[in-house]
């Protein structure tokens, strides 16, 4: 019998909405088409509008109603009149903590057809992986603030860097890279200066490292790494790092890749406790908001990603060989210096899934 998942999508703010259902266009066109999955997707409004209109980004028991899903599609969150610390902690947050998404994935590479602002790189000069940590780091949420408005104000900002943390993270970096072809681990801190918990994270690396005797591991600081991305692309091929190096990290690789507008972030539960969520890696994009010209490729990606996560692997790559098709037939939004709408890379996509054999 053909396989059913449950896709819970909230689009929430800004450039989300479009983009999401731009995504769920090209997902029910890939299953029409192949017959060998369905997809029931349940739409939430969860966004700054309902945090403004009600108080709270997630209704109460809406958590719980989340995790009857087998995974979420997210759009963006971040609105002009909400102060990001809350949309993000309110939202974003406030599903990735809980549900222990802790591995945060984020593979980039230039789509034939695509450009690298880098001279000299080409389609296949720059294929990562980036692994960030998604639980705790610089994102713990600890600290606190005194004398407010004071002068002599003071604000804390704690770091938690947990051995159980980190291996966890470090073990599901080495599978990632394990099953690539190159086989290569960067592993990025700032031990140097971070004395405490970055060491511990060379420590565990080391200890984790003996586990996988095949995957080639190397270590960076964090500064000396965005100097790596930008001039030896081709030695880089998977890289872990915390929560904060690896946020910085990821929109560097996205920009090298050619636009923020074609990457995918997967926030996963490695343990399948708790369903993982999907996203683009760009934010809500208030500048282009509404007006029909984001680009739906990050949010294809993401829908690849999903299918790879359910066990839909066959149809994960054929979804991103007509992405790449449409990409190489210049049908380009302008980020990507082309002059395509969203509709009509998304007509594109649905055409060239209905042209599979
Ligand atoms: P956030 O703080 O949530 O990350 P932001 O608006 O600061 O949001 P992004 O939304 O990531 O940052 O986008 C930065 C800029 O990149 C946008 O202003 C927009 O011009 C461009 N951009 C982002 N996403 C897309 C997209 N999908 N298509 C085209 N341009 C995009």
């Amino acid at each position: 019998m053909t396989k059913t998942y449950n896709i819970a999508s909230i689009p929430a703010d800004g450039i989300g909405p479009e983009v999401v259902s731009a995504g769920i266009t090209v997902l029910q066109a890939l299953s029409e088409k192949l017959q060998t999955f369905n997809l029931e997707f349940k739409h939430y409004d969860w966004s700054s509008e309902t945090y403004k209109r009600t108080g709270k980004y997630i209704p109460d028991g809406g958590l719980e109603e989340l995790k009857q899903s087998d995974s979420i599609l997210f759009g963006a969150v971040g609105a002009e009149d909400v102060p990001d610390h809350i949309s993000l902690w309110g939202l974003r947050l406030a599903i990735c903590q809980p549900f222990q998404q802790y591995a945060n994935v984020r593979p980039t590479k230039i789509f034939r057809g695509t450009q690298s602002p880098l001279r000299n790189c080409d389609s296949g000069d720059l294929d990562w992986v980036i692994v960030r940590e998604n639980s705790e780091g610089e994102y713990a949420g600890q600290g606190g603030r005194s004398h407010r408005g004071f002068p002599w104000e003071v604000a804390t900002e704690t770091a938690i860097f947990s051995r159980n943390g980190v291996e966890r993270i470090m073990r599901f970096a080495f599978e990632t890279a394990q099953k690539r072809p190159r086989k290569l681990l960067t592993v990025v801190t700032k031990s140097n200066a971070q004395r405490n918990g970055m060491v511990l994270w060379d420590e565990v690396a080391q200890d984790v490292a003996k586990e996988f005797p095949d995957v080639t591991v190397d270590k960076m600081l964090v500064d000396a790494m965005t100097t790596r991305m930008v001039l030896k692309p081709q030695s880089i091929d998977t890289i872990v790092a915390s929560n904060l190096h690896a946020d910085i990290l990821s929109d560097l690789a996205a920009a090298l890749a050619g636009s923020i507008g074609i990457a995918p972030t997967s926030n996963l539960d490695p343990t399948r406790q708790h369903p993982s969520m999907f996203e683009p890696i760009h934010g809500s994009a208030f500048d282009i908001a509404g007006k029909g010209v984001a680009n739906p490729v990050a949010t294809f990606w993401t829908a690849a990603e999903t299918l790879e996560w359910l066990g839909e692997g066959a149809a994960a790559k054929k979804l991103l060989y007509c992405v790449e098709n449409v990409c190489e037939r210049g049908i380009l939004t302008g980020d990507l210096g082309g002059k395509a709408t969203t509709k009509e890379v998304t007509d594109a996509v649905v055409e060239e899934i209905r042209r599979l054999s």
